[in-house]
C-alpha cells in the first residue's frame, strides 16, 4: 500500500481538542497536581540511570495542529528507552507489513514484566507482543537493512523523523547498558534457540542503541501527535508512516504498552500510551494529538509515577478517555 494513496484514507471520527487556551490551561493544571507527588524508584538495572535527578519532571502536549503546549522540564533530555519499541515497531510494520510482524512477533500481553524470560518459555519461544523486551529484539532483528550499522541509520533516521528534528545518541547510557545487558542477550539468544532471529548479539547490541536515543517530554508529544495524526508529523508535515500502521500501532500500545500494568492504565486513562525505564511516557489521543511526559521515579512495573499521574489527570481535564461517551440528546 502506498502512503497517501485512497487505499489509505479511512473514515475516522476522533473529535478535536478544545480550543488552545483551554488546552494550555488543562497542561498547567495537571502539571500542577502531579508535580509534588511522591513514591517510585529510580531504574537501578542500568546503572547511569541510577543517576539521574530524581526531582525532574517536564510535559507536553502536541496537538494534530501542530500547536504545543508545555510545563516544567520539557525540553530536558533523557534517554528513550522501551518507548523506541512503538515507534521500531511502526518502522518494521511500515516496511514489512503488519502480518509479518504479527506472525513472528505477535500483538497479545504477557501478563508478565517487560524483562521476563518465563513469558518465552511459556509460549515455545514466541515473544507474543512487540513491547516487552523479548518482542522488541524480534522486532528489531526485521529493520530493514545488509548490516547492523544500515539498521542502526534506519532506526536513527525513523525515530528522528517522528520526532521532527535529530535524535542524538547517548554513548555514556549506552556504554553502561551495554556492559550490563547480559539478560537482553540471553533473550535474544533463546529467541535464536527458537529460531526466531539470526544474529543475537548484534541484534541485543542494536536494541541497546535504540533504546539509547536521546528525546525531551516535548519530542515524546511530537512523535505521539504523529501516530495520532494518521502518520504525518504534525510539525514538519512529514508522512512518517501510513494511517495503517499508527492504527495498529495504537492498538497494540492499548493492550502492551505499559506491559503487565496496561489494564489498569486503559482503565485509568483511557488510551494508548508506552513507558520506558529512564522515566518517559507517550500518550496518544488518536486524532487529537500526543502527550510526552518526564519523570525518572518508576512504579514496580517500570513505569513513571509522576508522568502517569500527569496524563491521568489530562485525560480527564480535556476528555480524551477513547471509551466514554454521553447520552445521546435528539435535537427538535
Ligand atoms: N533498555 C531497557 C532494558 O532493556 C528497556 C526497558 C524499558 O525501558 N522498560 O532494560
Amino acid at each position: 500500500m502506498t502512503p497517501g494513496s485512497d487505499e489509505s484514507k479511512q473514515r475516522v471520527a476522533t473529535g478535536l481538542l478544545p480550543g488552545r487556551d483551554e488546552v494550555d490551561e488543562a497542561v498547567a493544571a495537571a502539571y500542577e497536581e502531579s508535580r509534588n507527588v511522591e513514591g517510585g524508584d529510580l531504574a537501578d538495572h542500568i546503572p547511569s540511570l541510577a543517576e539521574a535527578d530524581p526531582e525532574l519532571f517536564g510535559v507536553c502536549l502536541a496537538g494534530v495542529d501542530g500547536s504545543i503546549h508545555e510545563a516544567g522540564d520539557a525540553d530536558v533530555e533523557f534517554t528513550i528507552q522501551s518507548i523506541s519499541k512503538a515507534f521500531v515497531y511502526a518502522l518494521v510494520s511500515q516496511a514489512r507489513g503488519h502480518e509479518v510482524v504479527r506472525e513472528r512477533v505477535g500483538v497479545n500481553n504477557t501478563g508478565l514484566p517487560f524483562h521476563s524470560v518465563m513469558a518465552l518459555e511459556l509460549n515455545d519461544g514466541h515473544p507474543l507482543n512487540p513491547m516487552v523486551n523479548a518482542g522488541a529484539l524480534a522486532t528489531t532483528s526485521l529493520v530493514p537493512g545488509e548490516t547492523p550499522d544500515e539498521q542502526w541509520h534506519a532506526i536513527r533516521t525513523g525515530l528522528s523523523a517522528f520526532a521532527g528534528r535529530p535524535l542524538d545518541f547517548d554513548e555514556e547510557v549506552h556504554r553502561s547498558e551495554q556492559a550490563t545487558n547480559q539478560r537482553n542477550r540471553a533473550i535474544a539468544l533463546l529467541l535464536e534457540s527458537h529460531g526466531r532471529l539470526d544474529d543475537p548479539m548484534d541484534t541485543a547490541e542494536l536494541f541497546t542503541k535504540q533504546c539509547s536515543l536521546r528525546v525531551s517530554a516535548h519530542d515524546l508529544a511530537v512523535m505521539g501527535a504523529t501516530l495520532a495524526d494518521g502518520g504525518t508529523n504534525p510539525v514538519t508535515g512529514e508522512r512518517v508512516v501510513s494511517a495503517e500502521v499508527s492504527r495498529d500501532t495504537l492498538a497494540l500500545l492499548a493492550t502492551t504498552g505499559m506491559y503487565e500494568r496496561s489494564g489498569e492504565w486503559l482503565f485509568r486513562i483511557g488510551l494508548p500510551g508506552k513507558s520506558g525505564v529512564s522515566g518517559g511516557i507517550v500518550t496518544i489521543a488518536p486524532g487529537k494529538g500526543g502527550i510526552g511526559a518526564f519523570s525518572p521515579r518508576l512504579d514496580s512495573a517500570g513505569n513513571s509515577v509522576r508522568s502517569e499521574q500527569f496524563t491521568a489527570h489530562l485525560s480527564r481535564a480535556l476528555g480524551l478517555n477513547i471509551f466514554a461517551s454521553d447520552s445521546y440528546v435528539p435535537e427538535d
